[in-house]
């Protein structure tokens, strides 16, 4: 394949490894080594080839160690804990007050320049063309200025959340390379090997890579699937969409199961296919519909497809789609020999009192 994510599947052995060394359940390996692969496919226009396996080493160390913590916080119910590793969830918006005064807290540390060009852009709302002719600059410098700057308070919001501190001179410019994507730089200052060497960075290095494009604004996700690697983003585009319905840790990775399987198998028997995550709602339930669409041979023995034990319709996990179709509430599948297949499938979200409550 001659897509710019094989340099990504070929890190699986190494991270595998990584993985295997500390986590016993060979299912959560195998959710924590898809986790690193979407991740690492999400910096990937940030890393360049020669950094790919540092990064894949320390992203998936500090999967494996926010599973542990977040374990642990779960039992302890202490939910300040910093958590760099966490993807943004549900809570996000209850922790709004201690997010700005740490945002507060980041600004002050800003270069006083920096802070007023920040405030003025980000909270006043001044264009980037009035603020360049108050400081006789262009609109283009201004904008290069406002990103660096924002490379820079981010990484700071990251170190004031902390109560320890950089153990060396060198975090500091390592972390704002890594968050502002100067790839130059990154290599300059080595970043990938002060990340192998340095736990502290290494501990903050995803929240800075994680940044995604886009807000949340279409909560429903669809994704072109014609090779393994759009397996992995389909499995990681339904994490965030049942995690952001409400759905448990445990139930967030049997929807992300589900769809691997799907996903597969429209990557093993059809030409290509598309998988789409959106969110459901009914009165007084929410849930989570995935729909997996191909176009490819079909399945002439739907019945069978349908039975535990038949083999011919995959190898690999043998979940199937008979266990498939046990891991959800809902499911139907459409299938015309010839032209291609549909499974639509829902899993609804169980014993919500929000829910209930909204319903009376
Ligand atoms: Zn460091």
């Amino acid at each position: 394949m001659g897509g710019g994510d094989q340099p990504i599947l070929d890190l699986v052995p190494i991270v595998r490894r990584v993985v295997g060394a500390r986590i016993r359940d060979p299912h959560l390996v195998d959710d924590l080594v898809q986790e690193t692969l979407a991740r690492m496919m999400a910096a990937r226009a940030r890393i360049g080839d020669e950094t790919l396996v540092p990064y894949a080493i320390v992203t998936a160390k500090n999967l494996v160690a926010s599973h542990v913590q977040r374990q642990d916080r779960d039992r302890r119910k202490a939910h300040l804990v910093a958590d760099p590793g966490s993807e943004p969830g549900p809570e996000d918006g209850v922790l709004g007050t201690e997010r700005r005064q740490l945002v507060a807290e980041a600004l002050r540390r800003l270069p006083a320049e920096e802070r007023e060009l920040l405030v003025a852009h980000e909270v006043q709302g001044a264009g980037t063309a009035s603020l360049a002719a108050e400081r006789g600059s262009t609109a283009g410098a201004i904008a290069a200025q406002l990103s660096r700057s924002r490379a820079k308070l981010r990484v700071e919001v990251l170190l004031a959340e902390r109560t320890d501190r950089p153990p060396t001179d060198r975090c500091r410019p390592v972390l704002i390379a890594l968050s502002s994507g100067d790839r130059r730089r990154q290599q300059r200052l080595d970043c990938a090997g002060h990340l192998l060497e340095c736990d502290f960075c290494a501990a903050l290095a995803p929240a800075l890579l994680d940044r995604r494009s886009g807000g949340s604004a279409n909560p429903e996700q669809r994704v072109r699937v014609t090779r393994d690697a759009d397996v992995v983003a389909a499995r990681q585009k339904g994490r965030e969409v049942a995690a952001g319905v409400g759905f448990s840790r445990t139930d967030t990775t049997l929807v992300a199961t589900v769809i691997s399987e799907l996903a597969r198998n429209i990557v093993q028997f059809a030409e290509r296919g598309e998988i789409l995550v959106c969110p459901v709602e009914e009165p007084g339930r929410r849930g989570v519909m995935i729909v997996a669409r191909d176009v490819g041979p079909g399945i002439r023995d739907l019945a069978g497809a349908l039975t535990d034990g038949y083999s011919t319709y995959r190898g690999g996990l043998g979940l199937g789609l008979p266990g498939t179709r046990r891991l959800m509430d809902e499911f139907d599948i459409v299938s015309e020999v010839g032209k291609g297949t549909t499974v639509t499938t829902t899993k609804w979200l169980r014993d919500r009192p929000a829910a209930r409550g909204r319903d009376l």
